[in-house]
């Protein structure tokens, strides 16, 4: 077990038990099961902003073996892993943000995503070490990054007369990919087939909710990102996102119990008010860990593996639960926020936001323990 968050002493480090227990082979297994989708198309399995708050270093050194590449948002992630001996082809997905970058990038291998005119220029006119790998983005309607369909042919013909660059793969991001009834992803699957005619790819189009939704999205390239750690991408129940694993299980202890009568309110500002006696549980996790404060009464919770409700405000250290159905519940029992019993995206649903943020949310006084 690797305790990446510590650097107190190992008594120390026992002393507030909230952990997220890291499953590394449930995160290779949804790798494979990403790759089995899409038979003969490379992976790029997404790990920035730290594996999702998993932990990028560990995470990339499980995969290894197995990875045709990691994608990640910027150098400093790529150096991360660099610097930890992780070998495989790096792609940042947000390409150069300074024509130096354009000098690291080829020292140290990266791919970098080309976005823009400016990177095209300053690609164009770097002195490199060796030729780099180039992932043109195109925007198809998400209309954040990328050259218009339009502009596809020039930019494309331009990087590949330059001896700056090794080889380029044209690529898209989807907006709309994880609301399988909608439309929108195949007007932008239309506009890419429309804009990349005459050129052979290699293509890169899909991310998690693409590659389980849209097979014809999977091209020589797929872009796994939330999948990899085990949740689902919608909103409702799919049946090709039923086979991931969850990697993540964030997990607590009880610290106190309290019986209230009717009518005591419990925590900050009295949100929840009892309307009958209650048996109330405080647990050792808050806003500060990356519990959201936001999650309402009723979010659930497993105390010794069985729900309850969390009951009243979240605060920065703990949280509360109603522990009426569980007479039997003492300090030092194991409390479940997420994993595999409750689900983050159930977590996240209730409390108005996606489960890619209360994973990136996890705060580094968590301690991340890897199995
Ligand atoms: C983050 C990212 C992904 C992964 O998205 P998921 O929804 O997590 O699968 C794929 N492609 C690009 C360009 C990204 O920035």
């Amino acid at each position: 077990m690797v305790n990446q968050n510590t650097i107190a002493t190992a008594a120390l480090r026992m002393s507030r038990p909230t952990s997220a227990f890291i499953d590394t082979q449930a995160f290779v297994a949804n790798y494979r099961y990403a790759k089995s989708l899409s038979p003969g198309a490379g992976a790029l399995a997404v790990v920035k902003a730290n594996a999702y708050g998993h932990g990028a270093v560990v995470l990339a050194r499980a995969l290894a073996d197995g990875a045709d590449a990691f994608g990640v948002a910027c150098s400093e992630e790529a150096m991360e892993l660099r610097e930890s001996g992780i070998r495989n082809p790096i792609v940042l997905l947000e390409g150069a943000f300074d024509p130096a970058e354009i000098d690291q990038a080829a020292a140290q291998g990266f791919t970098l995503v080309v976005h823009t005119q400016s990177q095209l220029d300053w690609l164009l006119a770097a002195r490199p070490v060796l030729p780099l790998g180039v992932w043109l983005k195109i925007d198809t309607g998400m209309h954040r990054l990328g050259f218009t369909p339009e502009q596809l042919a020039t930019a494309h013909a331009r990087l590949a007369a330059s001896p700056n660059v090794r080889d380029v793969v044209v690529m898209t991001h989807f907006a709309r990919a994880d609301e399988p009834d909608d439309a929108a992803t195949d007007r932008q699957l239309a506009r890419f087939a429309e804009a990349a005619d005459g050129i052979e790819g290699p293509f890169s189009l899909a991310n998690s909710a693409a590659i389980l939704a849209w097979p014809a999205t999977r091209d020589d390239w797929i872009r796994p990102g939330i999948m990899l750690y085990g949740s689902s991408p919608f909103d409702k129940p799919h049946s090709a996102a039923a086979a991931l694993a969850p990697v993540m299980r964030l997990e607590s202890r009880l610290i106190a119990t309290h019986d209230l009568a009717a009518g005591e309110s419990v925590g900050y500002g009295g949100r929840y008010t009892c309307d009958r006696p209650t048996r109330v549980g405080v647990v050792a996790i808050g806003y500060a860990d990356g519990y959201p404060r936001h999650a309402p009464d009723g979010t659930p919770v497993a105390v010794n593996g069985r729900i309850v409700p969390l009951i009243g405000r979240v605060s920065m250290d703990m949280l509360t639960v109603d522990l009426s159905t569980q007479a039997e519940a003492k300090i030092g029992d194991p409390v479940q926020l997420w994993g595999d019993i409750v689900s983050a995206n159930e977590v996240a649903r209730r409390s108005g936001t996606i489960a890619y943020e209360l994973f990136t949310r996890v705060n580094r006084r968590v301690h991340l323990v890897y199995r």
